[in-house]
């Protein structure tokens, strides 16, 4: 089984549900849905879509909703833009347009309180450069810098200023809230700065019942500079290499790609490599050399997923990016090899069982890892240290079994908790025999967190 999962957006040109079963097929393993375009009737029509062929797939396809967050968007205007031209930025209707000016409305007001002339404003993760010339009570004027074509919905950035944004917007909200109800998995939220962005998250997710796992993009300064306090409040995070390209000096991405990888490794955090890893295939039919070493490097560097964004949503072969990125990560995981890391010492019962059972599987050979997890604490656990192995999970929830495809390596299958653990063990190995997951002669490790007696932990070696 492929170790790294694969997150697809869904857009334009997967939104069909014939695409969406090829993407699955191709080894799609979460649907994102980026909140920054679509309509609510469009996204519920694309949620009901995904369940029905999660539920015709033999694992789930987990459902992302990805927050528009405190960002500013360019309108729908469209331009080919040359150097030298230029470009109004409108912050109001009270703005007066004339005939031919090119231009574009963005719904932040204070944004002509927050840029002084001479600052750089970028467009589409930088394809646009634009220097501000002047500012107007209802508009900044700018000279494009470079040439480049200005497409609907586009992001600004303004690497180094601040806005007043609040870090979860009223779209937030009534995004969510759909997202609520239609049993969204997991919600990455943009532009995470510091935990408390997160806790101001969880609180709007408990009002709104979800239980959904908080992802934390991060993609600026200054949230690569609290990365630690936001690795450890968030449930898992996303390296936005998008935005991060042009907020941070681009240099420095390799850098802090690995460096948030290995720390939400430590952490047991899920960690997602995102954005350009297939970008030239938006119209090639093959990727740049480039690009499968860096696919390759994801898996080398362990992630937990890899996404895939305009690859899929706009580009001419979605399913192909899919079907690459997976045969890239079957290729290179040949060369993975379990490390256990410096010595472990712990009087945790539950590192204890997670360490030992990939110790186990490592020296004895082992085809698989079994647990028994009812949430997902106990998966992410062993998950963490990285087994060389497929690791079979099993939980008595639907929902926890979605969202259990986050995980390296991991793959859910739903079953009764028995009081009676051999029982229980027997049921769990007929499923993976029947579906040729493990044959006869196979050894595989079992854990357990569902045990019968509160006071036992438990931790086996089989032979099938
Ligand atoms: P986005 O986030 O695609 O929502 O901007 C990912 C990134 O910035 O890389
Ligand atoms: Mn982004």
């Amino acid at each position: 089984m492929r170790r790294v999962k694969i997150i697809a957006t869904i857009g334009p040109k997967t939104e069909s549900e014939a695409m969406m079963k090829k993407l699955a097929e191709a080894g799609m393993n979460i649907a994102r849905i980026n909140l920054s375009h679509g309509t609510h009737g469009w996204i519920s029509e694309t949620v009901s879509k995904i369940k029905k062929i999660s539920s015709q797939s033999q694992f789930p396809i987990g459902i992302m909703f990805d927050t528009q967050g405190p960002e500013i968007r360019t309108s729908a205007t469209e331009y080919g833009l040359e150097a030298g031209d230029l470009f109004k930025i409108a912050v109001s209707s009270a703005c007066d347009i004339q005939e031919g000016e090119k231009h574009t409305f963005v719904d932040y007001q204070n944004l002509i309180n927050k840029v002084k002339k001479n600052d750089i404003v970028m467009i589409d993760n930088g394809l646009i450069a634009l220097k501000v010339i002047d500012i107007g009570p209802y508009h900044i004027n700018c000279r494009v810098l470079n040439k480049g074509s200005l497409g609907k919905t586009k992001s600004i950035n303004m690497p180094g200023i601040r806005t007043d944004l609040p870090s979860v917007t009223d779209k937030d909200i009534k995004d969510l809230r759909l997202g609520a109800r239609l049993g969204m998995d997991y919600v990455a939220q943009s532009f995470v700065r510091r935990k408390e962005d997160i806790l101001q998250m969880r609180k709007l997710l408990a009002r709104l019942k979800s239980n959904a796992m908080v992802i934390a993009k991060i993609e600026d300064q200054e949230g690569v500079e609290n990365m630690n306090e936001i690795i450890n409040e968030a449930d898992g995070v996303m390296v936005a290499r998008g935005d991060l390209g042009v907020e941070i000096p681009i240099e420095e991405i390799p850098l802090v790609q690995k460096q948030m990888v290995d720390k939400c490794i430590e952490a047991g955090k899920p960690v997602i490599i995102a954005t350009h890893l297939l970008e030239s295939m938006i119209t090639h039919p093959m990727p740049t050399r480039a690009e499968v070493t860096d696919v390759a490097n994801a898996v080398f560097e362990k992630a937990d997923c890899i996404m895939l964004s305009g690859e899929t949503t706009k580009g001419e072969y979605p399913i192909e990016c899919v079907s690459t990125m997976h045969r890239i990560a079957k290729s290179t995981q040949k060369r993975l090899t379990f490390n256990p890391g410096r010595g472990f010492k712990t009087k945790d019962v539950m590192e204890a069982i997670t360490f030992g059972a990939c110790i186990g599987a490592e020296n004895l050979d082992a085809k698989a890892i079994i647990a028994f997890s009812r949430t997902g604490k106990l998966l992410s656990m062993v998950a963490k240290r990285r087994p060389n192995v497929d690791i079979f999970v099993f939980t008595d929830s639907k929902e926890a079994k979605r969202k259990m495809m986050i995980y390296w390596s991991a793959f859910p299958f739903l079953i009764n908790f028995d009081e009676n653990f051999e029982l229980m063990t027997k049921k769990a190995i007929g499923m993976l025999q029947q579906k040729k997951f493990l044959v006869k002669g196979d050894r595989a490790i079992i854990i357990s967190d569902v045990n019968p007696r509160k006071d036992t932990e438990i931790l086996e070696i089989r032979e099938i």
